[in-house]
């Protein structure tokens, strides 16, 4: 298939890759050429605009990094928009305001374009194995066509409904995920403080309740001071804004992931936004003196 590829950062990158390993002819565009040289040595043909990538592919990825860059790239003056064809298909991989991205299917709906929401988690290591989870909304028709391509880049695949709710379960991850990132950063502050090695700690936590992926491979990380982008702090904060406006909007309140994205604040202004979302151990740290 003829499959248009649009982000080749952490997460976009291995995810084209393993597109042209199961042998997917694929078509990139980027506003960086070292970005993109990877996968054309990889054998994708690049291109001179998104609308070029759209006008040669059937389904078009985009996993760029916010909601403003989702829609300069599918809507904007160079953007997919302008070369799609009807009866193809545009799925954005990234994570982006609900709303948002109902508005842009509606837009593309009005040229006869589908779209499906179809933000990820798994990290890069998920994106690397082509085991990531995958939180589509949209038509089942246009998921069932694009599900194919979704089994080479994730493992667990799950339609969740129509346009936005992909967004919304990707929203209801990001607070699991960033509550448990603040507990497990507490639990190894406390274990340290108390003069307990907290390697110790997570050995005796990670297979009973306490335990989960986020204190295996974060918790791991926490404690060897390995903040190496991962999953950008600047991504946590955007993210964090995404679930609490979403929260605004629907008159929920957060009190957890509020807490939390303070403490992810603290790092943006600690000019610590380009480390791994880990380094909210930092941010405790500091609190902590
Ligand atoms: P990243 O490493 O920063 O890569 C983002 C890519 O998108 C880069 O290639 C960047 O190009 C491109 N891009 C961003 N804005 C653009 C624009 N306006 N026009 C053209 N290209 C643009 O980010 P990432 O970690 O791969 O994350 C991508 C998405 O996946 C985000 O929405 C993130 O929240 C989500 N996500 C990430 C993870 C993770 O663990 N990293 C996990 C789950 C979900 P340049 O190189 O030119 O900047």
């Amino acid at each position: 298939m003829k499959i248009g590829f649009i982000g080749t950062g952490i997460m976009g990158r291995p995810m084209a890759l393993n597109l042209i390993k199961a042998g997917h002819e694929l078509l990139t565009w980027g506003r960086r050429f070292d970005t993109v040289e990877p996968l054309l040595v990889a054998g994708a043909m690049g291109k001179g605009t998104p609308a070029e990538v759209a006008a040669s592919a059937e389904i078009c990825f985009t996993v760029v990094s916010g909601t403003s860059d989702v829609e300069q790239v599918i809507l904007g003056e160079r953007g997919l928009v302008h070369g799609v064809k009807p009866g193809s298909v545009i799925v954005d991989m990234s994570t982006i305001a609900p709303s948002a991205t109902r508005r842009i299917a509606a837009q593309l709906e009005v040229r006869g374009v589908d779209m499906l929401d179809a933000p990820v988690s798994g990290g890069q290591a998920g994106a690397t194995q082509g085991t990531l989870s995958i939180m589509a909304g949209g038509k089942t028709e246009v998921f069932e066509r694009v599900k194919p391509l979704f089994e080479i880049m994730g493992k667990n695949i799950v339609h969740v409904g129509d346009h936005g709710a992909g967004q919304v379960v990707k929203a209801c991850n990001q607070i699991v995920v960033s509550l448990t990132l603040q507990g497990v950063a507490e639990a190894i502050l406390l274990a340290r403080k108390n003069g307990v090695d907290p390697t110790k700690m997570r050995e005796a936590l990670l297979d009973g309740y306490a335990g989960s992926k986020i204190l295996e491979v974060h918790g791991l990380r926490m404690m060897n001071a390995d903040y190496k982008p991962g999953f950008k702090v600047k991504l946590h904060h955007k993210d964090l804004g995404i679930v609490l406006d979403n929260a605004s909007e629907n008159h929920v309140p957060l009190p957890g992931t509020a807490i939390v994205a303070q403490q992810i604040e603290a790092l943006m202004e600690a000019g610590d936004a380009e480390l791994d979302s880990a380094a909210i151990m930092l941010a405790l740290e500091r609190l902590a003196g």
